[in-house]
């Protein structure tokens, strides 16, 4: 037999009858303490007296009549993460490709733009034309699209590797856009597969 007084939860256990691993040292206690038989009295008093309570429903359309005058108002953050939400896909491997397509865009769009402003800048530098101000403002420009997208140590690789370094990364740009079309191909045929 246990040695202290049932708990609330233990009480509610007995009162719905359950039976168990647990349930009989309960039982025994209570067989042995005044106390708590005359709290599980009183709980199933309460018990009773709330099944003999009238049982009603609230009418079939409630819950739309209530709801028809509620307006929600939905802050402008909720929709727009909503609108953001739907465009996530739901299966892991389509998120996945979505992932690589959306780090091979922005991979093609950084170093097509480093590319432009080098390859400017060499061919300003070929046909000498490269004077003044004009040259002055491209690099600047150059420079900061570079560090912004790769940092300074971006910026210093870059200048030290030169072509070597931009073929490198038109490489990994290639290999990215093509596993993500492969991929996307391939997850369309497949959902294309399942539909027919
Ligand atoms: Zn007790």
């Amino acid at each position: 037999m246990q040695h202290r007084h049932l708990l609330p939860n233990e009480i509610d256990l007995l009162l719905d009858g359950e039976v168990g691993f647990g349930v009989a040292p309960l039982r025994a206690h209570v067989d042995g303490c005044e106390d708590c038989q005359a709290r599980l009295a009183r709980s199933r008093k309460i018990v009773d007296v709330l099944e003999d309570l009238e049982h009603f429903a609230p009418s079939v359309r409630f819950a739309d009549r209530v709801m028809a005058q509620v307006q929600i108002v939905e802050p402008w953050h909720v929709a727009a993460l909503d609108t953001a939400r739907r465009f996530v896909p739901q299966s892991a491997s389509m998120r996945t490709i979505m992932a690589a397509t959306a780090s091979a865009a922005a991979l093609a769009l950084t170093s097509g733009a480093v590319w432009l402003a080098l390859h400017a800048d060499l061919t300003l530098y070929s046909l000498n034309l490269a004077a003044g101000r004009a040259r002055t403002m491209l690099m600047d420009s150059a420079a900061s699209i570079i560090g912004t997208a790769f940092g300074q140590s971006g910026l210093d690789t870059l200048r030290s590797s030169g072509l070597r370094g931009l073929a490198l990364g038109a490489g990994v740009m290639i290999v990215a856009v093509g596993g993500a079309t492969f991929g996307l191909r391939a997850l369309a045929s497949s959902s294309r597969r399942s539909r027919e």
